[in-house]
Parts: C-alpha cells; sequence; structure tokens
C-alpha cells in the first residue's frame, strides 16, 4: 500500500507475534517506521522481527504483558531511551476468552478479559500518551471489534463488554488530547483469518452467510487501515471507529 507517511517514524505493535498485529508491524516497517513488536510470546515476537528484516525494514522485539502496568511503564521508558520519540501506537493485544453466557461466565474468565482486553488499552494509552503530549504528536489506533458495536449470541460478554470499552475510552482519549497534536482512533473488525480466529470457531461455530461478504478479512486488511489511520491522509479523523466488518453492522 502506497500512502504517505513521514519516514523513520516510532510505530509500536501490541499483540504484534501473531495475527493482525504481526501484519500490522509488517504494514508499518513498510512504510519506513522503525517497529517496537510487543508480546508476551518471544517466538511470535521474534518470528514477526524476522519477517520484517526479510524485507528490508527495521524492528526489535520487546517482551510485556499489556495488562501490567509495571511492565508497560518500563516498555515505553525503554522505546524513549533507544529511540527519543514514539509517534505511532497500535493497541491491539486481546484474547477471546471462555465461551459461556453471562449467567455462566467465571468471575475468573471476567476479570482476565477485561484486564487484557480493555484494561490494557487504558494501561498502554497512559504511557503513550504522555510521551506524545512531549512531542506533541501522536496517532494512536486501539483495536476494538465488530462486537464494540454490537452484541453476540456466542456466549463472550467479557469480551463484548472490553471491545465496547475500548470505544469509549478512544473517544475520550481523542477529546482529551486533540488540541495536544494527539489522535486516537478504533478499528472494529469483523472476522480474521488469524489463530484467535481459528481458537473461537473450534469452540464455537459461526454462520459467515451473515456477513453479506460471506468471508473473512485477511490480517492485512485490517493492517492497511491502522496504518491509512496513522498517515498523513487522515488529519481530521480522531475519535472515531473505522468499521471494517464485511457489512455485518450495515444490516
Ligand atoms: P491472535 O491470537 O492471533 O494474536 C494476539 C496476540 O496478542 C498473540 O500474539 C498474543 O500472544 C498477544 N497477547 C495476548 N495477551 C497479551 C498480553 N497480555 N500482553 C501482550 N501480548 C498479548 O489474535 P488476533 O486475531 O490477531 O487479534 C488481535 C486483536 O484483534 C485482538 O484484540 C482481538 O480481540 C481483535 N479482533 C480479532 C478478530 C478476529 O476475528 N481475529 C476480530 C475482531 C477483533
Amino acid at each position: 500500500m502506497k500512502i504517505s507517511m513521514t519516514n523513520k517514524r516510532v510505530a509500536l505493535i501490541t499483540g504484534a507475534g501473531s495475527g493482525i498485529g504481526r501484519a500490522s508491524a509488517i504494514a508499518f516497517a513498510k512504510t519506513g517506521s522503525k517497529v517496537i513488536v510487543v508480546d508476551l510470546d518471544p517466538l511470535g515476537g521474534n518470528k514477526t522481527v524476522q519477517e520484517i528484516a526479510a524485507i528490508g525494514g527495521e524492528a526489535i522485539f520487546m517482551k510485556a504483558d499489556v495488562s501490567s502496568v509495571s511492565q508497560v511503564e518500563k516498555l515505553i521508558q525503554k522505546v524513549i531511551r533507544r529511540y527519543g520519540r514514539l509517534d505511532y501506537a497500535h493497541n491491539n493485544a486481546g484474547i477471546e476468552g471462555e465461551i459461556s453466557k453471562t449467567a455462566d461466565c467465571s468471575e475468573e474468565n471476567w476479570d482476565k478479559v477485561i484486564r487484557t482486553n480493555l484494561k490494557s488499552v487504558w494501561i498502554c494509552m497512559k504511557y503513550e500518551i504522555r510521551q506524545m503530549v512531549c512531542q506533541k504528536f501522536g496517532i494512536i489506533v486501539n483495536t476494538s471489534s465488530v462486537y464494540g458495536l454490537v452484541g453476540s449470541e456466542r456466549g463472550m460478554p467479557a469480551y463484548v463488554a472490553s471491545k465496547h470499552g475500548i470505544i469509549g475510552l478512544t473517544k475520550t482519549a481523542a477529546i482529551e488530547y486533540a488540541k495536544s497534536g494527539i489522535r486516537v482512533n478504533a478499528i472494529c473488525a469483523g472476522p480474521v483469518n488469524t489463530p484467535f480466529r481459528k481458537r473461537l470457531v473450534s469452540k464455537s461455530n459461526e454462520d459467515l452467510t451473515r456477513y453479506p461478504l460471506e468471508r473473512v478479512a485477511e490480517p492485512q486488511e485490517i493492517a492497511n487501515a491502522a496504518v491509512w489511520l496513522c498517515s498523513d491522509e487522515t488529519p481530521y479523523i480522531t475519535g472515531s471507529t473505522l468499521v471494517i466488518d464485511g457489512g455485518l453492522t450495515a444490516r
């Protein structure tokens, strides 16, 4: 994808050891950004770094649990020590959790999903924004989901709540920091061909005919949108939710 972006900027992508995060890391690297690949899984993270190196890009793996305040604080300090700035952040790491309806959802599952998917986005933005305010520049993309817009019959109450919460956080940060040169947007993806989706489908099947396009998206299709939202082509887009769902929520 050819879009105009200032070269040699620094991009941090969470959950970049797999799926959408890996595709996003590769897409940012293709624009000339230096990429920080963040994940819990060093194997997946280092594979992403290798794939970026193979196409001539620049990337480094930094292990962090994005649901931990102390780990994210240290992560951002490390990024600033190494690169001196942070321009783009794609807060994307997430889990599906257990499949169980609202009345059967365990407290443990609720807490884990909310901590991993929602609290993590607040923690990441907390430290990313502090640096971006100092620079008077920064662009953040948060990965929500179509389940940030509608409910699900698939037994994912905590997941749906976490993804709705991300949209509220995104809008709030966008309003709070608009005058500080920071834009914040969310992406609401429908089904995407990743290990996450394979796990989900193995636990609870899904009827693709509900989607007008009747197919899942490839991770690259979501990554392209994340890069576009951070590009020089979108200076007036902030506080928005970009829906990439094969037409599901148009019904
Ligand atoms: P994935 O499972 O392929 O990748 C997620 C990555 O996040 C993994 O590498 C995992 O190790 C990492 N991760 C999980 N918890 C972490 C933590 N606490 N700290 C750091 N890293 C952590 O999943 P994916 O499909 O690429 O999903 C990425 C995001 O997209 C998630 O937020 C998911 O909710 C969202 N999403 C996915 C789909 C889909 O159908 N795949 C649809 C809509 C939204």
